[in-house]
C-alpha cells in the first residue's frame, strides 16, 4: 500500500463543484489502494481578499494578527473537501495546522516548519480515513498561529510527505506540470516530463510561482518524490522532479526560462570610489534584513562612482529610507529609486557543458533593443535586470531563440 500525498491549490477548490471534484479524486486514488493525505489551499482569491481586509483596518498590519487572519481560507477549504468527502461515502477528518502540530518558528507571514507530529495523521490513515490538512499554516511554541509565506502551501505538502516518509508527493495545479515558461505568457510553452531538481530550485526562486521555493528546498533535503500535475485532466504524467540528470537524453542547453517583476533598483550616485563602499551601502540594508539580489559598481572616475543594486519592490521604500539616513555621512550626491524593473532568466543544467550561452541570450535581447541594466550568473542560471515594460517580450524572444518550443529528442 502506497502513501500519497495530494495537494490542491486554490483554483482546484475554488468553486463547491470543483471541491467535489477533488473529492472524486481523492476517492478513486483511495480505492485504489492507496492511503491518502490530502493538504488543501485557500479557495482561489480568498488569501488576497483576507490580506485586502485587514489592510483596510489597518494599513500596515500587525504580523501576528495578520497571519490569524489569512489562515482562515484554508480552514474553510479543509471542512469543505471533508464534508464533500463524507458524501463520497469516504471517511475523512479535517485538521488545521495547529491541530496536526505542524511547529515553525515565529516569523509571521514567512514562518519556516521545524517540526511534524505525526500521530494524529498515522491514526486516521491506519483507520482508513483521508486526512485532509490545512495548507499554508502551523503554530510555533507559544502557540501561535503561523503561515508559510505566499504560496506556502505547497511546503506543507512537500513537508507532510518528508514526515510520513510518503511514496509520492502529488502538487495538483491548473496546469499538467511544469513549463519551459509560464504558459500564461509564452503560450508555445511546453510541458517538461522531468526536470532536475537543481533546476527547479532554481525556476522556483527566480519567480516561477508555479512551486513555491521552500517546498522545492524540503523535496531535496528529505528526497521526497515530487510530481506537479493537473487536477482539471485525467490520467497525466505530469512533471516529475528527478534528483539525477537523465543521462540517456540529449540534455537541452537551457531547459526553462523563469521571470519576475518583483525587482526595484537602487542607485547611489556620486559616491566616494573608495574600500569599504558596498559595505557602507549593502551594510545598513542587510541589517534591515532586506535580500539584495543584483550589484553593480560602475568604473569611477574622479573619485567617485555610482552604486546600484536590486531589492524586492516591496521593500524599496524602506531601501531608500536606509540609503537617504546614511547618504551624507557615505558622502554621495543623491539617492535614486526605480520601480519599474523585472528579472528574466534562462535555467539549466546543460550550461554546464556549453558555451555561448550567455552571448546568445545578450544578442536575442540587443536585437529587439532591450537594454541590459544588470546581469547575475550561477552555474546553471544567467539572469538579467530590465525596464519591466519588455519583460513579456524577453520571455517570448529568448525562448524561441533557445528554441524551447521544439520538441526534444
Ligand atoms: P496553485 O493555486 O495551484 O498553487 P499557482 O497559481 O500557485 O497554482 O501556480 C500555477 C501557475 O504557475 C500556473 O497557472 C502558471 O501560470 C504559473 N507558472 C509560472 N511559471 C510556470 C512554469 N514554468 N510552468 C508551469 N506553470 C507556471
Ligand atoms: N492560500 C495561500 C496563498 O494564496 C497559500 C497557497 O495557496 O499556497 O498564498
Ligand atoms: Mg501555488
Amino acid at each position: 500500500m502506497a502513501l500519497i500525498v495530494q495537494k490542491y491549490g486554490g483554483t482546484s477548490v475554488g468553486t463547491p463543484e470543483r471541491i467535489k471534484n477533488v473529492a472524486r479524486r481523492v476517492a478513486r486514488a483511495q480505492a485504489e489502494g492507496n492511503q491518502i493525505v490530502v493538504v488543501v489551499s485557500a479557495m482561489s482569491g480568498e488569501t488576497n481578499r483576507l490580506i485586502a481586509l485587514a489592510k483596510e483596518v489597518q494599513s500596515s498590519p500587525d504580523p501576528r494578527e495578520l497571519d490569524v487572519v489569512i489562515s482562515t481560507g484554508e480552514q474553510v477549504t479543509i471542512g469543505l473537501l471533508s464534508m464533500a468527502l463524507h458524501a463520497e461515502g469516504v471517511k475523512a477528518r479535517s485538521y488545521t495546522g495547529s491541530q496536526v502540530r505542524i511547529l515553525t518558528d515565529s516569523s509571521f507571514t514567512k514562518a519556516r516548519i521545524q517540526k511534524i507530529d505525526e500521530e494524529n495523521m498515522r491514526r486516521d490513515l491506519d483507520e482508513g480515513c483521508v486526512v485532509v490538512v490545512a495548507g499554508f499554516q502551523g503554530v510555533d511554541d507559544a502557540g501561535n498561529i503561523t503561515t508559510l509565506g505566499r504560496g506556502g502551501s505547497d511546503t506543507t505538502g512537500v513537508a507532510l510527505a518528508a514526515a510520513l516518509r510518503a511514496d509520492e508527493c502529488q502538487i495538483y495545479t491548473d496546469v499538467d506540470g511544469v513549463y519551459t515558461t509560464d504558459p500564461r505568457i509564452v503560450p508555445e510553452a511546453r510541458k517538461l516530463n522531468r526536470i532536475t531538481f537543481e533546476e527547479m530550485l532554481e525556476m522556483a526562486s527566480l519567480g516561477s510561482k508555479v512551486l513555491q521555493i521552500r517546498s522545492v528546498e524540503f523535496a531535496g533535503k528529505y528526497k521526497v518524490r515530487l510530481r506537479v500535475l493537473s487536477s482539471f485532466q485525467e490520467g497525466g504524467e505530469g512533471t516529475l522532479i528527478t534528483f539525477e540528470e537523465d543521462i540517456n537524453m540529449e540534455q537541452p542547453i537551457i531547459s526553462g526560462i523563469a521571470f519576475t517583476r518583483d525587482e526595484a533598483k537602487l542607485t547611489v550616485l556620486g559616491v566616494p570610489d573608495r574600500p569599504g563602499i558596498a559595505y557602507q551601502i549593502l551594510g545598513p540594508i542587510a541589517e534591515a534584513n532586506i535580500d539584495v539580489d543584483m550589484i553593480i559598481q560602475n568604473v569611477g572616475q574622479d573619485g567617485l562612482t555610482d552604486f546600484s543594486f536590486t531589492v524586492p519592490r516591496g521593500e524599496m521604500d524602506r531601501a531608500i529610507g536606509i540609503l537617504e539616513g546614511v547618504k551624507t555621512h557615505m558622502g554621495a550626491r543623491e539617492v535614486r529609486g526605480d520601480r519599474s524593473m523585472a528579472k528574466v532568466s534562462v535555467v539549466g543544467v546543460g550550461m554546464r557543458s556549453h558555451v555561448g550561452v550567455a552571448s546568445r541570450m545578450f544578442r536575442t535581447l540587443a536585437e529587439e533593443g532591450i537594454n541590459i541594466q544588470m546581469i547575475s550568473t550561477s552555474e546553471i542560471k544567467i539572469s538579467v535586470a530590465i525596464e519591466e515594460k519588455y519583460l513579456e517580450l524577453a520571455v517570448r524572444v529568448l525562448h524561441k531563440a533557445f528554441e524551447l518550443d521544439q520538441v526534444s529528442a
